[in-house]
């Protein structure tokens, strides 16, 4: 099967394949790690893991790289407040980032490279654009000229008949109507960190980091870059003007974006009091993989309505998934060999096609979820019939841990030791119940040299990986 995605680029679905076989270079743009980020940023974020799990379940290998954003307008200024080095007052907030995706269950990507460590890279793509005639300096600060790139606005269809010649930008992030030439250095400020540069002491802008940190870790020309609607213009314009004068060549294939979350129909704000963190949406309720779900229940491309209620309503779709995952596994550990007059392998393949294929659709995770509780209600029946044997249990609880690779909403399965490891740890019981203490000890050595370790407690004997 074919995966199809809308292309922000050309604004058509397109079909995907990455250009080098088997391996997919996706560039997500990551957290200015500034403040803790609202459950807005974290349904981007939460989107491109199940953008990335959907790639890995087709087979291919993925490169992803997140860059943090450690310097620009909003990190100086947090820092100076803070009275905190800007190292220092990014670190906090880049752990408290990691901290809220782990809870979500967001796989780690391949690098989350440090704009600050990188900013040799972004005066080299500078030095570049300068010679290249395509930006000029003025001040100690150096622009990209806008009307060097005819290409300007593919991405965004901006309107740039409002674009004269030589208006400059200097603000990090700016409004649609600022068709400026923008900045790719700017001069050093009184207070403000600075990096020696061929155009005096300075610092990078926001978006010549992305294209300096991801043609270095995918090349110059890579798959798929993501983001939020809000990141199209003018920061992805940007790199795309900026990456494509330097190499001379495409920069990226496939963009894609994913629409706004509101809270009860109105966008959030602080002044409204509806603007949540994962800690503030946790506090309310403690449950993070409803999160999850109610975050990934609705496709990217569409806004997302986030209520308390519906999170009520995602909490329970995430037991009746637990519930019947745990009925099934009991069921295939069961062993009993029952006339199985339910088709457990040909449904398990229905859905299997069915999962796929919305997920192929331009990741319509809606359809996917809509073709899971089906099969779960029908092998929930089959289960009270008793028409599901342990072979088609097994085979059931298989096809929902694959489709579960995807949504990442099932608990990892509990580890299985090897049969003869459990013979020994059975053996060992028994020499401590006969007060054998010298055989339970021989044993319990062994176990220790194949890394098994027992810990003997009042609830019984449980054992760890060493
Ligand atoms: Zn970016």
């Amino acid at each position: 099967m074919t995966l199809r995605v809308f292309n922000t680029l050309g604004r058509r679905l397109e079909d995907f394949a990455p250009r080098e076989q088997e391996h997919v270079r996706l560039y997500t743009c990551g957290p200015t790690v500034y403040n803790v980020v609202h459950i807005g940023n974290l349904r981007t974020f939460l989107w491109e893991d199940v953008l990335r799990r959907h790639l890995l379940a087709k087979g291919w290998r993925v490169t992803q790289i997140m860059n943090l954003t450690d310097v620009d307008d909003k990190t100086i200024r947090g820092a100076a407040q803070a009275q905190m080095s800007l190292r220092d007052f990014t670190s906090k907030y880049a752990d408290l980032f990691f901290r809220d995706i782990d809870r979500l269950g967001i796989q780690r990507a391949e690098g989350y490279p440090r704009a600050t460590d990188h900013v040799a890279e972004m005066q080299e793509i500078t030095a570049k654009l300068l010679e290249r005639g395509n930006a000029y300096e003025t001040e100690g600060s150096v622009y990209f000229r806008i009307a060097t790139f005819p290409d300007y606005g593919k991405l965004s269809r901006i309107d740039l008949t409002q674009a004269r010649r030589g208006d400059r930008v200097a603000d990090d992030e700016y409004e649609k109507e600022d068709v400026k030439d923008f900045a790719l250095w700017k001069a050093g400020k009184e207070g403000e960190p600075t990096w020696p540069s061929p155009w005096g002491p300075g610092r990078p802008g926001w978006h010549i980091e992305c294209s300096a940190m991801s043609m270095k870790y995918l090349g110059a020309h890579f798959d798929l870059h993501t983001g939020a609607v809000d990141n199209i213009f003018p920061h992805h314009e940007n790199e795309i003007a900026q990456s494509e004068a330097a190499t001379g060549e495409r920069f990226v294939d496939v963009w894609l974006h994913a629409e706004h979350l509101i809270v009860d129909g109105e966008k959030m704000a602080k002044s409204k009091g509806n603007f949540f963190t994962l800690e503030d949406v946790l506090a309310r309720r403690n449950d993070a993989m409803a999160v999850r779900y109610l975050l990934l229940s609705v496709p990217y491309r569409r806004k997302l309505n986030f209520t308390f209620d519906a999170l009520a309503g995602a909490a329970a779709a995430v037991d009746r998934l637990r519930s019947a995952a745990a009925r099934i596994d009991e069921v295939a550990s069961g062993g009993a060999k029952k006339p199985a007059a339910f088709p457990a392998a040909a449904r398990a393949e229905k859905f299997a096609l069915d999962f796929m294929a919305a997920m192929d659709d331009d990741l319509n995770t809606s359809e996917a979820l809509g073709a899971l509780f089906p099969y779960l209600r029908e092998l929930n029946a089959a289960i009270d019939d008793g028409t599901l044997d342990a072979e088609g249990a097994a085979i059931a609880g298989a096809i929902l841990r694959s489709a579960d690779g995807v949504l990442g909403l099932l608990p990892a399965a509990a580890e299985v030791l090897p049969a003869e490891i459990e013979a020994q740890i059975a053996a060992r019981l028994a020499a401590r119940k006969r007060k054998d203490f010298t055989e339970a000890d021989r044993i319990r050595n062994e176990l220790a040299g194949k890394g098994i370790v027992l810990e003997d407690g009042p609830a019984g004997t449980r054992w760890k990986k060493a």
